[in-house]
Order: structure tokens, then sequence, then C-alpha cells
């Protein structure tokens, strides 16, 4: 990437003051290298000690191993509700979440903004997709759009909750249960969703699937989670994933499995423990990161957060934001967005574009049956919004002041750099 930029930079020379200075253009980059801590952040010798365990324990993998039952355990003491199954994957609790209760319909509701590994456990169920559009203020599934398509063939809805967010929905929540809808929660990026966090109570929901792998919360390599109320689901986590039952430790075959073998990694789950005493403080610290970058950049024009960074339940794993393209002079687009996160990751900043289409344009399968106009809060999301990284600890105020800075920089630099980008981007 700083190839082309660097590229970039050399053919425009004619630049002056002060977008000159814009590391993008050649000046200094405001974050300095190695300032930024990147998750999964190892700690050497707390994480080394878990592997340790496992070594000592002398077996590497099983379903029932002590380690993997005491983080069950633990995770689910931590909820303060939910019963917990490990398992290999948060794709492979995804897909065991709507395996349980593909019966009640052959159609699952959920948002056309969405990551297409949430979404691929549709298919294998042999179920498929309804899309709707999401919420502009969450990029979360529109509760009414939810409420319209609830129809007699719809199995679940499935809620995939992205960045951190909490998609409460209470509404569509409430028509589904009353019509025996199964409600299917992904908060893979939103461990804090398995706390009470709707207006005090936890969220309705029939499955719940977590993921703990490297990138998210409990950062721990590959490693997912399967939780609920239903001790039915609980059941149904060995019949999807174990071949032979080894949960009981008989040596036998299971009578009805699908051999999936979704089974936790044991390396992993031991990371996973060792982190759970310390997730509150991890919570903590990138809520109060989140805020305050955002409480340093809310007055640059045309920035806006796609959640309150205040409300104290979200999970803050990246801190999402939409740059409004008209409001700095651009037409409407991806272009602003595109390059502004280029200005900003010159300077060091952890910035992201994460997805650019609709999730049914990622699935070669079902892709001509959508169309992404049918979308628009979808595509406007999608076309503006890009992501701050590394909010989590040991990252700090220090850190988060300099993210700020560099936004200024690249603020202030704007206008003058509008008459430099090709026109056919810009609204002048
Ligand atoms: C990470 C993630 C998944 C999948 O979890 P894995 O453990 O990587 O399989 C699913 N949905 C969302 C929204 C995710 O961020």
């Amino acid at each position: 990437m700083t190839k082309t930029t660097r590229t970039i930079a050399r053919s425009k020379p004619a630049l002056s003051n002060p977008e000159a200075k814009l590391a993008l253009f050649g000046g200094e980059p405001l974050v300095a290298q190695g300032r930024v801590t990147a998750w999964p952040a190892a700690q050497n010798k707390k994480h080394i000690e878990a592997l340790r365990a496992v070594v000592n324990s002398g077996k590497y993998h099983r379903v029932n191993h002590p380690i993997v039952t005491e983080l069950e355990h633990n995770l689910a003491d931590w909820t303060g509700k939910w019963m917990t199954r490990a398992v290999a994957s948060g794709t492979a609790a995804i897909h065991i979440g709507l395996d349980y209760v593909r019966n009640r319909g052959n159609r699952v509701i959920t948002a056309a903004l969405n990551w297409p590994g949430a979404v691929g456990p549709i298919a294998i169920c042999g179920l498929e997709p309804i899309f709707v559009d999401v919420d502009l203020g969450l990029a979360g599934i529109d509760q009414e759009a939810v409420v319209n398509n609830l129809g007699p063939d719809v199995a679940a809805v499935l809620v995939t909750h992205l960045f951190g967010n909490n998609i409460l929905i209470p509404q569509a929540r409430s028509v589904g249960r009353a019509r025996g809808i199964a409600l299917v929660d992904d908060i893979c990026q939103s461990i804090g969703a398995l706390k009470a966090v709707a207006n005090g109570a936890h969220l309705e929901s029939d499955a719940l699937a977590l993921s703990g792998n490297g990138a998210k919360h409990l950062g721990a390599g590959e490693l997912g989670f399967v939780l609920t109320e239903d001790p039915g689901l609980i059941e149904h986590v060995d019949q999807v994933s174990l071949t032979s039952s080894s949960r009981s430790g008989a040596r036998e075959f299971s009578p009805n499995s699908q051999g999936y073998n979704y089974r936790p990694n044991v390396f992993s789950s031991s990371i996973a423990n060792s982190r759970i005493k310390s997730l509150d403080r991890q919570l903590q610290q990138r809520r109060s990161n989140g805020a305050l970058l955002w409480q340093m950049i809310r007055d640059l024009p045309g920035l806006v957060p796609i959640f309150n960074p205040s409300d104290h339940t979200q999970s803050m794993l990246n801190f999402p934001l939409r740059l409004e393209p008209e409001v700095i002079g651009f037409r409407p687009g991806s272009a602003a967005r595109d390059f502004v996160v280029k200005l900003l990751q010159a300077e060091g900043v952890p910035v992201w574009v994460w997805l650019t289409k609709p999730v049914f344009n990622y699935l070669p399968r079902i892709r001509k049956d959508w169309q992404a106009s049918e979308f628009p809060n979808s595509v406007r999301l999608l076309d503006t919004m890009f992501y701050v990284s590394e909010i989590a600890p040991p990252n700090d105020a220090g850190v988060m002041k300099l993210y700020a800075e560099a936004f200024h920089k690249v603020w202030e630099a704007l206008p003058k750099l509008l008459s430099q980008v090709p026109s056919t981007v810009t609204a002048v």
C-alpha cells in the first residue's frame, strides 16, 4: 500500500502547504510506527502460561477437556444468564443455531449489510435468505422491515451485530416470538450483548453465536460459542458437531451425528479463559477510548458515528464512522471515503474500509436474485463507512489523542486538496 501511495504522491508534485505536510504526500506520519498495539495484544507471560497448561494436561483436544469446561462455566457466569457451549468458530455457532430451528420454515430474514460468513450457514442449513435493509443510524437490521417480512415460511431472523453495536429491535423480537419464529443473534463482534443490555434485561434471543477468533474480544485463535437458555439447543450442539460422542468420555459413535466436528481448540480455549477475568476492564477501556476519540473529532464536518460511542453497553470492537461526501464537497459515492481513509492511513491511523458490497454480492449462488438498489441504506453505509481499529487496551488516551490529531491534520488540508482530486468525484 505504501508503494502505491508514494507513486500517487510523486505524480502530484505541485502541492503547496498545508497539504504538503500530509504523510501521503511525503510528510511525517503523525502516529509513529510502533506507537499503536495491534489486537490481540499478546501478553507473553499470561498467554504462554495458558498454553503451557494445555501441554501439561497431556490432552490437546476433546470437547470435555477440563479447560474447555471451565471456560464454558466462566463465560456463562460472566453473562449472568446463558448456558454456554464452546465450538470451533463463530460460523459454526451460527450454523448450529440455525440448524436447530430449520424445521420452523424455509427462509431466514437477515440484513443486506452483513458479513458473508454470517450468512453462509443459511445455505448450509438448506434455508433461503430474505434480505432486508438496515437502519442508517445503527448499521443493524431494520426493525420495521423485519416485522413486515415475518411470514409463515420464515424459520428465523438472523440479527448481526456489527462493530460492537447492540441491535435491540425489541418490537421485531416480540412479534417474531409470538409467531414461533426463532431469533438467532450473531454477536461475534459484540460480546457485551451477552449481558443485560436491553434496558436492564438480557436480549430476547433463542441462540447467540459468539466468535473467539483472534480479531474479536476474546482474541484466542480459532474458537466460537453457542449461548442459549434452551437445553435442547445445548444438546443439539453435539448432534451437528460431534462424530464420536466424546463429551461423556465414552468411545462411541453418536447415532445421529451430522459430523461437522466443530470441536473447540483447547489451546484457544485456554487463552480465552485467561482473558475472561479482564473482560470487563477490556470493554471499559474500549468504550472510554471510543468516547474520548469521538469527543475530540466530533466537530469535524461530515463525520458521523455509526452508533453512539457514549453508550455504555456497546462493545466497541472497532469504532465505525461514516463520512458524508456532500458535506466535504464530494459527490455521493465512495470516492470521498476512500480518499480520506488513504490520507489517514498514511498518517499511521489504523482506519479501514471493510465491506463494500451488499452481502449477496459476495455469494455467487444467490447474487443474481437480489439488487443493491433495493437496499438504499445499506448502499449508503457501504459507500461511506470506515472504522478505526486498535481501540483496545493497552492503547490509551494518549494513542486516541494521536488518532484525533491526525484526523484534524487531514481535515485542515481537505479544502485545498479538494481542487486536486479528479473532478468526477467532487461536487464543484
Ligand atoms: C468473526 C465473525 C463471524 C465468524 O466468526 P469466526 O469465529 O471467524 O467463524 C461471524 N459473524 C461476524 C459478524 C463476525 O464478525
